[in-house]
């Protein structure tokens, strides 16, 4: 079955989402909803999108918007057909007489649905239809969201779901998880249950909602939303319609029906319009108070916001075991809520799937989670799960496991796929060296590094490691969701509260010289990106020898944000790149400026078609849409290894004064429209200075170590001025940039 045209009914968030990532895929697809108007709105939303929901805004090209009544007829050529329209099965049920009805032999139809089971949706159609007729259950938003899960029965052609299945994976990149028709399937299942455990556990605890966030969140490898900031994120009138249908379709001896009513307030916020973040607020809301935005959360005992606390449970790697044996009222929380997320997982298993590991995989992909429940446990440790928990025999799958008496348990990661992850493979590599930052594997001929530091913010032990592995081809992927966010600027702000600026000097210059060698030594090296590259983390990317680049990606060289100029090596790479392009053979000053409005503006692309303009991607890239394909494409690259030639060193010419006062200029004028700032212009000036060559002319060459010098006084310069500290000491604190 070859998928070359797709119908999506209904542009809402879910048909729209797909339809723009069917677009990402260069697959025709036609978006029709009741009226063509409402179409064509979603389209405009396509195009508006933040994050994109398009690599490129080209890609919308390949949709077509229609209604239902005069544009139906694109359903008789469609080889799959989409329903995505409201949660209703009396709209449902009338679409698929219809398509049925319509469509070509040998096509396939699916439902989005998240709650109505596949056999009720299927219950009005012929034998025939239901062998092509499934769900497709896709997480918003789509292009980001990695968890795809198809459920079907017995009656379908299983070579069909298969088809679609691999489709799935490598043209639209999702993780397919195959389930049965049971409710919620395996994401929400267990996702929902989770937050419901962790709302509910919270008040019998008495924990603000900020506490029961800062535990169940990043501590727990969970996303830092938690429980309470996610309901508002979801919606908490969206929520509210889930758990009723879990309350409906689930039996009423099951283990969710004791959490799923969550708490009394709900039905109040939802009334009064507090249905999240879409509304006035809901756990949280921001406040204005004289010109002033606080944020807020709602005291759960008073039914009153007040200012948000901040919680600090002074943790900095995630570790489950000393987690749960904390003596105080998170170390309860957490394991009262982990316990119970454990059991009521491992009771479900083999009724809900066969494989425990797909329910960790569907935590994972639709919900963010670092581990899921069955990892927990290994975590942990069965001894201590054990002695913990009080009576099991009630569970099977904890039972057989007790009397298996074992250390370890856990089989094989990622089993929904066929691809060689760097999950799948960790369980054989060479644990050849780990610092607190970034671990080095060793796997047949080549070494893996892995940062593994809060959003893999980089410092000395991380280009330690990258230095290291450099004895064998390298390849840089990681696991968790950000490549590198950058430079650790904590880090970096700790010498400074110490007057240490010799340390700070130390740090880039190893920095330097490790970007030096990724670029230089003898064996190739390989970057695989995804999430966040930036700064420092698109610095590693720059001066490696081939990038392997997933569509999901945010690249940019970020540092005059905080007050700095990148200084590994960074302006030096972007200028050379932009040199050799062919504006720059008839204007000596072409690439300086050009760099200097990509930098100076702290520009990013957010995939790699975006990046490739801006020559944060060269020619020496490949894109990969499935995140679980970056390795096995960096080892096909490394096993052909002619594709990867060596690197050749810059020598530069540069005008020196006669481009920096070009960008006098531009900073002069964005300052008189009051663009920028004094630091503002600090800041540009020295970029200036590093992008033009520093003292030189166009008679002479800048050689590579020059410009690393240039960019390394640069960087001293700013990082010892007291306006560049404040403005990290704001982007730490509140995340967002400060205009000084
Ligand atoms: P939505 O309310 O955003 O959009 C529904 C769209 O369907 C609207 O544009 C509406 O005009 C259109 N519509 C209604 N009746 C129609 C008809 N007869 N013909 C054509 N179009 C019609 O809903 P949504 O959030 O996109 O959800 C769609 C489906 O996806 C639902 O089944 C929902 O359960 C499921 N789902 C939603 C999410 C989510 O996060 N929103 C996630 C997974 C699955």
């Amino acid at each position: 079955m070859s998928i070359n045209k797709v119908v999506v009914i209904g542009s809402g968030t879910m048909g729209s989402g797909i339809a723009a990532h069917l677009c990402n895929a260069d697959i025709s697809v036609v978006l029709l909803d009741l009226k063509t108007e409402i179409a064509e709105k979603a389209k405009e939303r396509i195009l508006k999108s933040r994050p994109p929901l398009l690599f490129e805004k080209g890609k919308i090209n390949s949709l077509k918007v229609g209604n239902i009544n005069e544009d139906f007829d694109n359903v008789s050529d469609a080889d799959w057909i989409i329903e995505a329209v409201v949660e209703r099965i009396d709209i449902k049920h009338a679409i698929y007489k219809k398509i049925f009805h319509k469509r070509k032999k040998n096509s396939i139809v699916s439902s989005n649905t998240s709650t109505i089971p596949l056999k009720v949706l299927s219950e009005k159609s012929s034998i025939e239809d239901k062998k092509d007729f499934c769900i497709t259950h896709f997480f918003n938003p789509v292009r980001y969201m990695g968890l795809l899960e198809i459920v079907r029965d017995e009656i379908n052609d299983q070579n069909k779901i298969n088809s679609l299945k691999n489709f799935c994976e490598e043209k639209l990149g999702k993780g397919v998880i195959v389930c049965g028709d049971t409710p919620g399937f395996l994401g929400n299942r267990i996702g929902v249950y989770a937050m419901q455990v962790a709302m509910t556990e919270a008040v019998k605890m008495n924990l603000l909602v900020e506490e029961a966030d800062a535990v169940f969140g990043r501590p727990m490898g969970i996303p830092k939303t938690g429980v309470f900031a996610l309901y508002d994120l979801i919606g908490i009138d969206l929520m509210s319609d889930v758990l009723k249908s879990f309350q409906k379709e689930l039996s009423t001896e099951d283990e969710f029906q004791k959490v799923v009513s969550g708490l009394p307030v709900i039905k109040k916020l939802i009334e009064t319009g507090y249905t999240g973040r879409k509304g006035k607020g809901g756990f949280y809301r921001i406040n204005k108070l004289e010109d002033k935005k606080i944020l807020e959360a709602l005291d759960l005992n008073k039914n009153e916001y007040f200012p948000v606390k901040k919680i600090d449970l002074k943790i900095d790697k995630i570790n489950l075991l000393e987690l749960i044996n904390r003596n105080d009222k998170y170390g309860k929380y957490a394991w009262s809520v982990l316990s119970k997320i454990i059991l009521y997982s491992s009771s479900l298993v083999p009724s809900i799937t066969k494989e425990y590991n797909d329910i960790d995989e569907a935590l994972r992909l639709g919900f963010n989670w670092l581990m899921g429940p069955f990892e927990m446990l290994e975590s942990i440790g069965l001894k201590t799960f054990f002695s913990k928990i009080g009576d099991i025999n009630h569970n099977k799958f904890l039972k057989s496991l007790k009397e298996k008496n074992l250390e370890n348990f856990y089989d094989q990661r990622q089993k929904y796929t066929t691809l060689q992850t760097l999950g799948k493979i960790k369980k054989s590599v060479i644990k050849v060296d780990k610092n607190d930052s970034a671990e080095i594997y060793r796997f047949k001929d080549f070494n893996i590094v892995e940062f593994n530091t809060k959003a893999n913010a980089l410092d000395y032990n991380s280009m330690d490691a990258l230095k290291k592995a450099t004895d064998k081809p390298l390849i840089i992927i990681n696991e968790s969701m950000q490549f590198s966010a950058g430079v650790n600027l904590n880090y970096v702000m700790e010498f400074i509260n110490n007057k240490d600026l010799k340390s700070v000097e130390k740090f880039i210059k190893y920095f330097q010289e490790t970007c030096k060698h990724l670029k230089y030594c003898k064996n190739p090296v390989i970057s695989a990106p995804s999430g966040l590259a930036l700064g420092g983390g698109e610095e590693v990317v720059l001066q490696s020898n081939y990038v392997v680049s997933h569509t999901n990606i945010v690249m940019g060289l970020v540092e005059t944000i905080v007050g700095l100029v990148p200084a590994g090596g960074g302006c030096k790479e972007l200028l050379w790149r932009w040199s050799k392009t062919d504006d720059s053979k008839l204007d000596p000053d072409y690439a300086s400026l050009k760099v200097f409005d990509i930098i100076g503006y702290a520009k990013t692309a957010t995939s790699p078609q975006e990046a490739k303009p801006l020559l944060f991607l060269d020619t020496n890239h490949k894109v990969i849409i499935n995140r679980n394909e970056l390795l096995p494409a960096a080892r096909k690259l490394l096993k052909n290894n002619a594709d990867i030639s060596p690197s050749e060193e810059c020598k530069f010419k540069l005008s020196g004064k006669n481009a920096r006062e070009k960008m006098h200029k531009i900073l002069e004028a964005l300052y008189n429209d009051k663009k920028i700032l004094e630091h503002g212009m600090e800041v540009g000036k020295e970029l200036a200075y590093v992008l033009s060559g520093g003292d030189t002319d166009l008679s002479k060459d800048v050689t590579e170590d020059q410009m690393y010098k240039l960019e390394l006084n640069s960087f001293m310069n700013l990082i010892e001025n007291k306006k560049t500290q404040d403005r990290i000491i704001h982007t730490l604190k509140t995340g967002k940039p400060l205009i000084n």
